[in-house]
Formats: structure tokens, sequence, C-alpha cells
């Protein structure tokens, strides 16, 4: 039977290679702008300062606050800092943490976006911004979010510590797993999620034993591009939602709550749509959570959430948020099933779906 979907369009500039950092200042002038307010977190200063400095008069200044989950008190006081700097741009330089800072930017002003991502976590290819106040995370989806140009330069993620390469890694696959069982999901992502579920299986052993492996760190960050365009295309589901929920509630880590959860997800989605999973099973080992938790243990990811400091009796309150504004999920699940697959990844039992 002939297939029906939507594919929407790529609009992202993408630049990708090596050493392309030093396409910067020709991409913000190629958007039209003379001043550019470079962003970051206190952890990548040196390099945004490095940056700026290339940048010479095309650069408004530096503001190197970023923050996991983007408090809204931290992008008050960039937005002081780029309208005082007369900036029309910002430069985005740094991992999930600071594109979200971009991204809020953006959305309020109207400022254009290049984005130099230093993780796989995918915020870059989106129009998703996810922002905290008062302790409370909203996510939402505007086309103001999306950013105009992603420059990817594969030797900004030598510095990637390994734990964080295998976790922000497995962050990525999630966005793939969730992409290919998608109501909206289109030809191009699965053949993009397909490549990156490869380049990722090849790559991340081999950077589990060489961070420095830059031909490795290539194929990641090509399949990261690949999960962060799904990511930026098709809704999310059940994986996504409980993220939301451990990050956002319980102050859990990014990355690693995504690296934890995949196995369980997948196992317990795996049941409903085996079929829809086959690329991850083929690549990882079937069945496809249990294929996906043996790799994760083999790169040295993390298992237990109870390791990223959950408490024993957090499962239950999570469960009851993860019950919350009802969405769509391939698998119809009750509050039960939830507490349980929480149970199992709070543990870190090898799932056997
Ligand atoms: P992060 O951006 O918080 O980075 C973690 C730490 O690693 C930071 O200190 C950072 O400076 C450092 N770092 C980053 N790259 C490095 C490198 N190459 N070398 C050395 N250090 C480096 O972590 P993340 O996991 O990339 O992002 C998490 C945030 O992104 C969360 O707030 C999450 O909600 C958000 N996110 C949003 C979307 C979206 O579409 N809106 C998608 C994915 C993630």
């Amino acid at each position: 039977m002939t297939r029906a979907f939507t594919f929407p369009g790529l609009p992202t500039r993408v630049i990708f290679g090596h050493g392309t950092l030093a396409q910067t200042a020709a991409e913000v002038a190629r958007l039209g702008h003379a001043r550019a307010l470079v962003l970051s977190t206190p952890h990548q200063k040196p390099q945004a300062d490095a940056l700026a400095g290339a940048l010479g008069p095309l650069a408004a200044g530096v503001f190197a606050g970023a923050a996991m989950h983007t408090p809204t008190d931290v992008t008050d006081r960039a937005l002081a800092a780029y309208r005082d700097a007369g900036a029309s741009c910002v430069v985005s330089l740094g991992g999930g943490s600071t594109t979200g800072l971009g991204k809020a930017i953006a959305t309020r002003t109207g400022a254009d976006q290049v984005v130099i991502p230093t993780t796989y976590a995918g915020s870059e290819m989106t129009d998703i911004l996810g922002e905290t106040a008062g302790g409370e995370k909203t996510t939402r989806r505007d086309p103001s979010i999306r950013p105009e140009v992603v420059i990817y330069d594969v030797d900004l993620t030598l510095t990637l510590p390994a734990a964080l390469t295998m976790t922000s890694a497995l962050n990525a696959i999630a966005h793939a797993m969730e992409a290919f069982y998608a109501p909206d999901r289109n030809p191009v992502v699965e053949a993009m999620c397909r490549d990156a579920m490869v380049a990722f299986h090849t790559s991340l052993p081999r950077l589990a034993t060489d961070p420095s492996d830059s031909a490795a760190r290539g194929d990641a960050l090509y399949a990261a591009w690949c999960c962060a365009t799904a990511l930026g295309q098709v809704s999310m589901a059940l994986h996504h939602k409980l993220a939301h929920v451990l990050g956002g509630a319980f102050g859990l880590p990014h990355a690693e709550t995504h690296a934890v959860l995949l196995p369980h997800t997948t196992a317990f989605n795996a049941v409903a749509v085996p079929d829809l999973l086959a690329p991850i099973s083929a690549v990882f080992g079937a069945p496809a959570g249990a294929g996906l938790w043996d790799f994760a243990r083999r790169i040295g990811a993390p298992l237990r959430l109870s390791d990223l400091g959950l408490a024993a009796p957090d499962l239950d309150r999570a469960a009851d948020m993860a019950m919350k504004n009802a969405y769509w999920n391939p698998r119809p699940f009750s509050r039960d099933d939830i507490r349980t697959l929480l149970h199992m990844a709070w543990e870190g039992r090898r799932p056997t779906t």
C-alpha cells in the first residue's frame, strides 16, 4: 500500500566538519548582522572569549551564565546584556543549556541564532524550549525558537568528558527511538535515524576507550545531528515525558536521566511496536530494550536512577506526575505500568523485551 506522510522540510542551515568554527563570522554576516552576543556556560567561558576575539567587531560581548533547564532569571540577565550591547544576533557555543538560553533570547527579541553545539543533546535542530521559573519547568514549541544556522565542529567535541559523551549520545538515541514510532514520522527522518544508530553503535565503544578518536567523534556528531533533526521534526512520547518529569520536578541531570530510562521505555514500547523498533534491535541486539541496556553497560553509562539521586519514595510521585496531561504513546499504559517501569530503572534491572 502507498504510504502517506508529510515532510515539513529542513529549515535550518547546517554546516558540518572539522574546524568549521572559523566560519562563524561569515555566517553572522550572511544573516545580515553587525553585532552578535556570544553565549556559553561559565565552564566554557574561555572558549566563548576566544570566539568573541575571533569575531572581532562582530562580537557584542560574551554572556557566560547559561545554566541547565534555562532558568528565567538567567534569561533576564542575558537579555539585559543583549540589549545593552546593541546586539541583533546570538552565537550560542555549548550544549543544550547554552542553546536553550539563545532560544529564550530569540523568542523574546526576534534575534537570529547561530548555534555551535558541543554535546549530542540535539536542542539546536528543534523549535522546543524548556524554561524554569519558580522551580517549575514548562516546555513549548514555536517557530521563533528554531535556530537559523547550526555549525557542527567535530573538533569542539574532543573535550567532551567520556561520561557525558556516553550519556549525551544515549540522550540522542532516545530522540531516534521515539521518532521510529512517532505518528508524524516521515521517511527522511527514519533514514537519518537508522544511519544514526549504526554510527553511534560503532563510534561510542571506540570513544569509551579513546575520547580523542577524531574519526569516531565525527561519526558520533553526525549521528547526533540526525537524531536532533528527528527531535525537531516529529512528536515524542512516553520516554521524553518521563525524562521531563524526573528532570523538571526532581532535579535529576538531563543526559544521565535519558540514558538510564532509554532501555526501559524502549522495552515497554517494543511490546506494542516491535516492527517499528526493528532498526534498534537490528543494531543493538534483540530484544530492543535489552540490547540497549547491554550496550549502555558496555560503554560505561549509568544504569540506575537510584545512582542519580532519586529516592525510593519519589517513585510514586513521579508516576503520578507522568499520568497528568494525557499524551500519545504507541502502547497504552496505566499508573501501575509507569510505577513498574520506573522501579526497574531505579534498580537498574535488565529489561527482558
Ligand atoms: P549542558 O549544556 O548543560 O552541558 C553540560 C556541561 O558540559 C556544561 O558545563 C557544559 O559547559 C559542558 N560542556 C558542553 N560541551 C562540552 C565540551 N565539548 N567539552 C567540555 N565541556 C563541555 O548539557 P546538555 O545535556 O547538552 O544539555 C542539557 C539541557 O539541554 C537541558 O536543560 C535540556 O532540557 C536541554 N535540551 C533541550 C532540548 C530542546 O530541544 N529544547 C533538547 C535537548 C536538551
